[in-house]
């Protein structure tokens, strides 16, 4: 019954992370005014506002208008609600669920907006740093110690990595966003997640940088955001970060 209330609870979260991820690049409210068809400008109402079930009975377009609804709402509404329930089986009902679903939520919204934008916003990333240093004081699962050590091992590596990289090739690498990212998730997660979860971005990044390659016949300088594949090594790092390094250890003892 509980595992239900999660995943409705996380429908819904992820119904707003909708509304962040189109008004946070224009600088909008988030609050106000209510939904609007993007089309033909109507006020959405509420039962046709209700996570995945909507878009469904509406068969994916405007009850007005009848152009297409985004497969961005119910994607972005599918994999907010799965993580809420897969974080409420990890954590349970406590404080721990509450902060990390925040957590992967802010991870969504940047990850959706870096993918459209090229960029990953401020307004997510530095407040999500001091959330994550005051969650610290509170969760067991961390201590403030070594959420310190992740924001300033996290916002470090890649300030250092990104100013060599300038410095060698002449040209933008590693935006600041995703230093104030990776310092965000060292904030909630680490320094040793912080080094998996560059560990990890890495790989699955080169890997899709070079399948991108061979299809699109595209080469280096092909910019691929890099805040997904840090959210997606972040995530891997928040479920199986301790299984990682454990049969890491195992396999070099
Ligand atoms: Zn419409």
């Amino acid at each position: 019954m509980l595992n239900v209330i999660s995943i409705l609870f996380g429908a819904m979260v992820g119904s707003f992370l909708n509304v962040c991820i189109f008004r946070l690049p224009k600088e909008e409210s988030i609050i106000w005014p209510g939904s609007h068809c993007p089309h033909c400008n109507k006020p959405i109402k509420f039962y046709d506002n209700i996570p995945l079930i909507s878009y469904l009975l509406l068969w994916g377009k405007c009850r007005h208008c009848k152009k297409p609804i985004s497969s961005q709402y119910p994607l972005v509404e599918g994999i907010t609600a799965l993580s809420s329930l897969w974080l409420f089986m990890k954590f349970g009902p406590s404080l721990g669920y509450l902060f990390f679903f925040a957590f992967v939520a802010a991870l969504i919204v940047i990850t959706v907006i870096d993918l459209y934008h090229q960029i990953i916003p401020d307004v997510i990333s530095l407040p999500g740093i001091g959330v994550g240093l005051i969650a610290s004081l509170i969760l067991p699962q961390i201590t403030f110690f070594n959420s310190l050590i992740g924001v300033l091992l996290g916002g470090g590596s890649l300030f250092i990595v990104g100013t060599l990289y300038h410095w060698i090739f002449k040209r933008e690498g590693m935006g600041g966003g995703d230093v104030k990212l990776l310092a965000m998730i060292g904030a909630f997660l680490g320094w040793k997640a912080v080094i998996l979860t560059i560990l990890l971005s890495s790989l699955i990044g080169s890997i899709t940088g070079i399948i991108i390659m061979v299809l699109k016949g595209k080469d280096f300088k092909y910019a691929i955001p890099f805040g997904p594949f840090l959210s997606l090594g972040a995530v891997i790092s928040l479920f199986y970060g301790e299984e990682i390094i454990r049969w890491y250890l195992y396999m070099n003892r």
